[in-house]
């Protein structure tokens, strides 16, 4: 038999694989859609802190101009010192909006009452958000185009509010480009995507292992199935964690131990039925050819060989018989008679047959039978078989010819009748009782030599009485003490039932 080595799955059907794109699936979907929504949430609290900010500056930057305007020291020039200073700081311009700049806008309050002198009409301070709030006190922040057209962030604060002297209302508006928010918006987007991403490489990493820890023992089942094959039936799978892998790999020990001792039990059979069958073979051959070609064989001698010819034939029959059934039950292929058999009877009859034998060796034989026991459904032939070799047994293993009891009981139960052989014959030692319903098993080897036999007699018994769905059991005190031989037979066997 060729054995071939299991190839290794291509990559897309292999189980690390696809855990693997499950895994990394859900994992990027998972992650870009939290970060989608982080990402938005962050980028309005950025927004919204960054605006915050602004309020900050322009409020300080409002305080320390009201200071250096009421400061008579200060002059022009460090006055514009410092108003560059702090627009380097922000990075933003700062204009101060004069009383004379707004003057055309009048109080809050009076706006549009009509034209003064003062600047021109359309002042780019006309109408700005952030002005008319300072000018009421509040700070707020807005996003409009600049002069020169680009996106920018507004916001002012009073530095001289309207009711405080001759020169108020005095304003500082600060302008900063739009790209400084973007830019910290991007910032948090980077850092966030950043995290993502290593958390996601993390998790894939957690991944790979986990399908590897996976894959390992499958692998190690896979190499034991490969030896298991190549007929190596004592490979076991070394996988002794307590998942769900290591269930099936304790049912793969098992299989393989399953496997490994039937075939022992196979090659065991095979060879004591080559044994059992040369024996016999072997007798013949040497009579045959001492009548063919031993001349000094006188006629007594001859009639003595041909009778032992005859006796191995029938031997040889019989362990052939017995052969036959039992591979006939083995494979199933045994029919399951239905006759109605009424045990009373059947025991009387059996006892009739083995008279001869019983009277030889001096044995009482009792039958002690339930009335009314409700017959059996069996092949009269099968259920032969089975009674003929337990009482063959009782008598067989009765020592000596100055007698024993042999008593049979039938005793009716709900679902079958149960019978019981009982002998006072030599019994059984207790550590040959399990093995005793063994092919070609037969205990007390030395003692058993004389008696014939060839150990199948209770490996039948069994096979017909487990395919009936019955059971047979054998107990024994120990050598010398007698044995017992309990059968229990259902009165519709369960393979009947079934049909
Ligand atoms: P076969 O039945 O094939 O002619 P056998 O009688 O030796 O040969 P089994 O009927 O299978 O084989 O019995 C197996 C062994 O069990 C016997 O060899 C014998 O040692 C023991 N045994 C069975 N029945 C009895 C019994 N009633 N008393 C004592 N030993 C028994
Ligand atoms: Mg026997």
């Amino acid at each position: 038999m060729t054995i071939h080595t299991v190839p290794r799955l291509p990559s897309i059907n292999s189980i690390r694989v696809r855990l693997l794109l499950v895994y990394v699936g859900i994992l990027v979907v998972g992650f870009a859609v939290l970060a989608l929504v982080t990402g938005q949430q962050i980028s309005s609290a950025a927004r919204v802190d960054y605006e915050n900010r602004l309020k900050n500056e322009i409020r300080l930057i409002a305080q320390g101009i009201r200071a250096s305007i009421t400061d008579a020291t200060v002059s022009d020039g460090t006055f514009d010192t410092l108003i560059a200073g702090y627009e380097a700081e922000i990075g933003g311009d700062l204009t101060v909006v004069l009383p004379e700049d707004l003057d055309r806008r009048g109080p809050p309050g009076q706006q549009g009452t009509g034209p003064r002198n003062g600047p021109p009409p359309n002042s780019r301070f006309d109408g700005a958000p952030e002005i008319e709030s300072a000018l009421r006190g509040d700070v707020i922040v807005i996003q409009r185009r600049d002069s020169s057209g680009h996106d920018a962030l507004f916001t002012a604060a009073p530095v001289i509010e309207g009711q405080q002297g001759p020169r108020a209302p005095v304003i500082v508006q600060l302008s900063v480009p739009s790209s400084n928010l973007q830019r910290l918006v991007l910032e948090r987007w980077v850092s966030l995507w950043l995290l993502v991403g290593l958390i996601a490489l993390l998790a894939l990493i957690a991944a790979t292992l986990l399908a590897r820890s996976i894959i390992r023992p499958l692998d190690a089942l896979r190499e034991s199935a490969v030896q298991l094959a190549k007929g190596d039936f004592s490979h076991r799978v070394a996988y002794n964690q307590k998942d769900e892998i290591g269930e099936v790999a304790r049912a793969f020990n098992e299989m393989a131990h399953q496997v490994e001792s039937m075939l022992d039990e196979q090659r065991a059979f095979a060879s004591n039925t080559s044994h059992e069958l040369r024996t016999p073979l072997t007798n013949i051959r040497l009579r045959s050819e001492a009548l063919r070609y031993d001349d000094s064989l006188d006629e007594a001698m001859g009639e003595r060989y041909i009778t032992e010819i005859d006796d191995e034939a029938n031997r040889m029959s019989g362990l052939i018989e017995d052969l036959t059934l039992l591979s006939r039950f083995d494979a199933g292929r045994a029919e399951l008679g239905e006759n109605q058999i009424d045990m009373a009877q059947f025991a009387a009859s059996l006892k009739q047959r083995f008279w001869p034998q019983l009277t030889a060796k001096n044995i009482r034989f009792e039958l002690a039978t339930q009335p009314d026991v409700q017959p059996v459904l069996a092949s009269l032939n099968h259920l032969t078989v089975v009674f003929r070799n337990l009482i063959d047994n009782a008598i067989k293993y009765m020592p000596g010819a100055d007698g024993g009891q042999i008593t049979w009981m039938t005793s009716a139960g709900v679902d079958g009748v149960c019978s019981v052989i009982q002998d006072t014959g030599r019994g059984i030692e207790a550590e040959q009782l399990p093995h005793l319903f063994e092919r070609f098993y037969r205990a007390d080897k030395a003692r058993s030599r004389d008696i014939p036999g060839s150990g199948l007699g209770l490996a039948i018994v069994k096979s017909i009485v487990d395919a009936y769905g019955g059971t047979v059991s054998i107990a024994s005190a120990g050598s010398g003490k007698g044995t017992t031989v309990t059968v229990f037979w259902p009165y519709r066997p369960v393979a009947l039932t079934s049909r």
